[in-house]
């Protein structure tokens, strides 16, 4: 168990192919050991690449139903079940929180950027999760202030998961590689050390650098990790985990923020 008095990290994650979910490889052993080194917080803020919005929604609903949002997969991976419970409680504190800025929608349910994850860091699904979508209808500076208005939540026992990839091009994978593309390798990088160094903005303003075109080709994997950053401050502590390319063109880079004091 975490100590949920203190006020809690915000975590990133990359989440890639869906077949990270299962077997042998770098972003589960990722996933498992940050899970283990973390503990459960009260609940999970759980902001998903694969709920794109039109406009912020948030399900408000004792229950999670699990998504299979993956097709062509083995049958192995439609094996997983994992339907953590709900909360009202934080799903009220979000909206309030959002102030405004968000509606109610139960049309979705725990979808595979966010079990994949977590049925890995929490794999007895005794932590309840509050989904939150990604809104399309945004730009990047709303996506960062969603995660400001969201960052009370840390001292509240909640952990602030946002779940996508910094670079994720589907249309430039190569399935046999194992590493990235120079140019998503170096992107990635960027980011990495804007981030460490504290400076956010350069990630906020992220269609000014080079190779942003090939690495973001849609924005809806790279949005949750502005939310992240909004609800992130930059004297936070930052680990950088999961960091690697694979398939080419897709980043399992991943971050943890911790507060400093
Ligand atoms: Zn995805």
């Amino acid at each position: 168990m975490m100590n949920t008095d203190k006020r809690m990290p915000v975590l990133f994650t990359g989440h890639g192919s869906p077949m990270n979910a299962i077997g042998n490889n770098r972003a589960r052993d990722g996933w498992r050991k940050t899970g283990t080194v973390l503990g459960k917080p009260k609940v999970i803020i759980a902001v998903s690449s694969h709920w794109a919005t039109n406009g912020r929604c948030i399900r408000r609903s004792d229950v999670n139903p699990q998504i299979n949002d993956m097709y062509n997969f083995p049958q192995e991976l439609y094996q997983i079940h994992y339907e953590p419970a709900g909360s009202v409680e934080y799903a009220d504190r979000v909206l309030e929180l959002l102030d405004g800025t968000a509606s109610v929608s139960n049309e979705w349910g725990i979808d595979h950027g966010v079990w994949s994850v977590l049925s890995n860091m929490y794999p007895d699904y005794d932590v309840p999760v509050v989904m939150v979508s990604t809104d399309m209808s945004a730009g990047s500076a709303a996506q960062f202030e969603t995660g400001r208005k969201l960052s009370a939540l840390r001292d509240e026992g909640a952990l602030i998961l946002a779940s996508g990839n910094i670079v994720h091009n589907l249309r430039m994978v190569s399935w046999d590689m194992t590493d990235g593309y120079e140019w998503a390798s170096r992107f990635d990088r960027t980011i990495r050390d804007a981030v460490v160094s504290g400076d956010f903005q350069t990630a906020v303003q992220y269609q000014t650098l080079p190779d942003a075109k090939k690495a973001i080709p849609t924005n809806e994997h790279y949005y949750p990790f502005l939310t992240a950053l909004g609800a992130a401050s930059g004297t936070d502590k930052v680990t950088v985990w999961n960091e690697y390319c694979e398939l080419g063109s897709m980043s399992m880079t991943s971050y943890l923020f911790e507060s400093a004091d």
